[in-house]
């Protein structure tokens, strides 16, 4: 167990490539959701739930989250893997949330992989996995 925290080992300071691609990666998430709040973000949803369970490859719990995003909340609808990528990987539920709105469904529950190499060039990958629920309360129905 202990040896997946250790730290990598940096070459030359500053972020790494990778590093700045992650950054980008989430500055243009945060510009696509530009920090609406849920009620504009997704109409007509008052609360979403997320639960989230990372786990390692063994399916030990690392970790459990629960994110609780009300109407007037600005919702973030990814987390960042705490397997051996160190955090690299990330788990963008904001598609099965979309999904189960479309649905009208109010639990959606999915298993995702981290499938980020543990280190660029490593043939081995993360394996760490998201187990999540998530839950929905739809705003009643005008008139
Ligand atoms: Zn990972």
């Amino acid at each position: 167990m202990a040896q997946f925290f250790k730290k990598r080992r940096r070459g030359a300071p500053g972020p790494s490539k990778n590093e700045l691609k992650v950054r980008r990666r989430r500055a243009d998430a945060n510009e696509a959701a530009q920090q609406r709040p849920l009620a504009e973000e997704i109409p007509g949803v008052q609360r979403v739930t997320l639960q989230l369970d990372f786990l390692t490859p063994q399916r030990q719990v690392l970790d459990q989250q629960t994110h609780v995003f009300n109407a007037t909340d600005t919702p973030e609808f990814t987390a960042e893997c705490l397997g051996r990528c160190g955090g690299t990987g990330i788990f963008d539920l904001s598609d099965k949330v979309q999904q189960a709105v479309n649905a009208r469904q109010r639990t959606l529950q999915s298993t995702d992989l981290c499938a980020e190499r543990i280190f660029p060039g490593s043939s081995e990958t993360c394996g760490f996995q998201l187990q999540s629920t998530i839950d929905i309360v739809f705003a009643p129905a005008n008139g």
